[in-house]
């Protein structure tokens, strides 16, 4: 129905790199009418929020950015391999600036609700500042870490010192100067803030629950040369991370890390491991993801990396891990976190060694029987991973149904960006895409690419509804399963598996491969090629 009121063409819920691109996209491009909610103050997301000590991107910049204002790659400049969250945040507020985004973002709101009108094929959508508008497309770019997850630990609210949570650290800093802090988690958020904290803080205790394999980042100035030959080849560059497999130029090794020398494998770990980011991760050998034994030589090589950091034999151990394959959780990048464990002023409490946390008293944390008393205690902790931003907008779509319910046995999709039962929904960077295993803006702006071209191909055949069918839904979820299934990625506790969630359905939540994002690119082409192969339109 044509002529239903339609406040806007185009609502996308979010404003960090993906709300950006896709707003520039339906706005520059197609000349949509878009409004962008956004509950941070100015956009940014991740990077608007996560403003912990040494929180950094683990991309290397020069792929870290959006590609489609070419000019930019050019005049834009990195301080270093990897910026810090400030600098990549001024780069989203220039980004922001020189395309002239704000005047459509709504800033200081957030989603609260929306249903979507089977009659008029129209959302409407409430914010809680009492927005109720209604549009043709929702466009969630809400992220995938961006809800947080803080365990209900008995005593929470006892604590009588100050609490926080990495994902929502207070813009004005925090002063750990003489003061005693608890560090809850060691995952790649923990890896990056502990060696910072430490060296503030009078003193601060970890309490870890499991041991992370991590690789050093090797940040630093990067050569102006390579700068200058970056910037001259920016269109090869682009092109090769957009075919790879995880959006970065990292490649496999064509060989199984069996078949090699010892020396021969040694010499291309040490060269990885010298290389820093992540290579040791991503341009290991071929069957590191698939084979026990090939994983466990990767492994072994880092536990001896190590023994030989940390002085203490104890400490050491704890910080072996075990119970996990290599890689199979996300790799943390680390710049001296192993040698904090060499101060005098860090405690390491490992859950399996000390007893887990049993509960946050007045004055600290009780674990495996002892009481730790802190002033401060940061929380680590993590996220409710790639659907919890999505379940938490409240949308319902035909019928009422919502995305609670219908992912209450994991997340199902068609490609990571649509969902049977919500039509003219779109998901950027959604569950069962490829997304969090990539570098983020790669996938990203494929995503926003593909949608404005969806919306567009509409427009021009005056078409207002896009849904992907059932059918086809159960295929790419089956596919997406026995894809990883073949990997040793389902046997970790990982957020990639939902595992950190108390109640959440145990699903590897991304899609892995098989060509990675280049192949699931080249997917999503064709089947708009093809018409929109496994989606109704009308
Ligand atoms: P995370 O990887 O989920 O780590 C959370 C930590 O908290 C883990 O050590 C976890 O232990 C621990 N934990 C969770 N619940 C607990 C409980 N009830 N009791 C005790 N310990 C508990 O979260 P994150 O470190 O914030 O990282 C999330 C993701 O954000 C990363 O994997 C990465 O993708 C992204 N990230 C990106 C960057 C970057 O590129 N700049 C930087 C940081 C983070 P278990 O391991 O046992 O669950």
């Amino acid at each position: 129905m044509a002529n239903a009121i339609q406040d806007f063409d185009a609502l996308v819920i979010g404003a960090g790199f993906s709300g950006m691109y896709m707003l520039k996209s339906l706005r520059d491009k197609l000349g949509l009418k878009v409004r962008v909610y956004e509950a941070g103050d100015t956009v940014g997301g991740t990077w608007y929020w996560n403003r912990y000590p040494g929180a950094r991107c683990d991309s290397d910049s020069y792929i870290y950015c959006f590609t489609f204002d070419k000019q930019l790659l050019q005049e834009w400049e990195w301080s270093e391999r990897y910026p810090e969250q400030p600098e990549i945040l001024r780069y989203l507020e220039h980004v922001a600036a020189r395309h002239d985004l704000k005047r459509d973002i709504q800033f200081g709101t957030r989603v609260t609700g929306g249903e979507y009108d089977e009659k008029t094929n129209l959302w409407t959508v409430q914010t809680d500042k009492g927005d109720n508008v209604t549009a043709r497309y929702v466009i969630a770019a809400v992220g995938t870490l961006s809800d947080t997850n803080l365990p209900q630990f008995k005593g929470l609210e006892e604590f009588k010192g100050k609490r926080y949570h990495t994902s929502k650290f207070p813009h004005t800093g925090v002063d750990f100067t003489g003061k005693r802090v608890a560090v809850v988690g060691t995952g790649a958020t923990a890896v990056q803030a502990i060696p910072e904290i430490a060296q503030q803080a009078k003193h601060l205790t970890v309490f870890q629950r499991t041991a992370n394999y991590c690789v050093p980042a090797r940040n630093g100035k990067v050569d102006p040369d390579l700068v200058k030959t970056r910037k001259a080849d920016y269109d090869g560059v682009v092109k090769r991370v957009r075919e790879s497999f995880f959006g970065q130029e990292h490649y496999f090794i064509p060989k199984s890390v069996l078949e090699v020398s010892a020396e021969e494998r040694e010499r291309e770990f040490e060269r990885m491991w010298d290389a820093g980011g992540f290579a040791y991760w991503l341009a290991n050998y071929q069957d590191m993801f698939f084979d026990q034994k090939a994983n466990d030589v990767c492994a072994d090589f880092i536990r001896r990396k190590i023994r030989a950091t940390v002085k203490d034999p104890k400490v050491a151990e704890k910080l072996m891990p075990k119970g996990h394959a290599y890689g199979c959780k996300r790799q943390p990048l680390d710049t001296n976190y192993y040698e904090t464990y060499n101060k005098p002023n860090v405690l390491l409490v490992d859950a399996a060694t000390d007893g887990g946390i049993e509960e946050i008293t007045e004055k600290g944390i009780r674990a495996g029987g002892k009481e730790y008393e802190v002033d401060i205690i940061v929380f680590a902790t993590g996220f409710d991973a790639m659907t919890g931003p999505l379940t938490k907008l409240n949308l319902k779509g035909r019928g009422g149904r919502t995305l609670d319910k219908e992912w209450s046995e994991g997340p199902r999709s068609y490609l990571g960006v649509s969902v049977a039962g919500f039509p003219n929904l779109f998901t950027i960077t959604g569950p069962q895409s490829p997304s969090v295993l990539s570098n983020m803006p790669v996938s990203i702006e494929q995503h926003v690419d593909w949608i404005t071209d969806c919306i567009d191909n509409m427009r021009k055949n005056g078409q207002t509804a896009i849904e992907a069918t059932p059918e086809a839904q159960e295929q790419w979820v089956k596919h997406v399963n026995e894809v990883v299934g073949a990997t040793l990625m389902v046997k970790a506790n990982s957020w990639y598996m939902g595992a950190n969630i108390p109640g959440k359905p145990r699903t590897f939540l991304p899609y892995l491969g098989p060509e990675g994002v280049g192949g699931y690119r080249k997917k999503c082409d064709e089947i708009a090629a093809k018409g929109y192969e496994g989606f109704n339109l009308g």
